[in-house]
């Protein structure tokens, strides 16, 4: 519990709080797809302004040339470059979230051999207030996780992120 409840708790207006084993398992599927991006669902509750993760649903990377082609996006980048949840599959998330009491408090997607930055692809699809969680992986091994928010001008400002203990089982 001591995790919660230290200065950054209090300093940052909203954080997004995900356990270690959470981040564990979001490093695990951004080594698997590697060199592809992966992507996923972050879903929880907002707690007094603050996101806690509950639950992450893997999503498939469905990036493909006709989803450049809607995009209106470079036709050469492919899966290492981009990543894309077909909207089909983004309401049925949605869907399946309400029936559980759940919401999407945000997306997390990898960056192979890159870094946890944005770019300006993610920005431009990025929905405001989501969290934009992404993970670096240089040369095939997650390293580094960082979230991101857009501000009222359409642009990411960093989002704390906070880990704590694994939940007990
Ligand atoms: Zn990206």
């Amino acid at each position: 519990m001591t995790d919660f409840f230290d200065d950054r708790f209090f300093l940052s207006p909203v954080s997004l709080f995900l356990s270690h084993a959470q981040l564990h398992t979001i490093y695990a599927h951004a080594d698997r797809t590697y060199p592809d991006e992966c992507c996923g669902l972050l879903l929880g509750n907002l707690t007094a302004g603050n996101k806690i993760v509950t639950d992450l649903w893997a999503m498939e990377n469905a990036w493909d040339a006709a989803a450049a082609d809607d995009l209106a996006d470079d036709p050469h980048l492919n899966k290492t470059r981009r990543y894309w949840i077909a909207p089909q599959e983004m309401l049925a998330a949605i869907r399946a979230a309400r029936a559980r009491h759940l919401e999407i408090v945000g997306v997390y997607h990898s960056h192979p051999d890159h870094p946890a930055i944005p770019s300006e692809y993610d920005r431009q699809l990025a929905w405001a207030q989501y969290s934009y969680l992404i993970v670096s992986v240089p040369e095939g091994i997650a390293s580094d996780a960082r979230s991101w928010v857009l501000d009222d001008r359409h642009q990411f400002q960093p989002e704390p992120l906070l880990l704590t203990a694994p939940a007990r089982m």
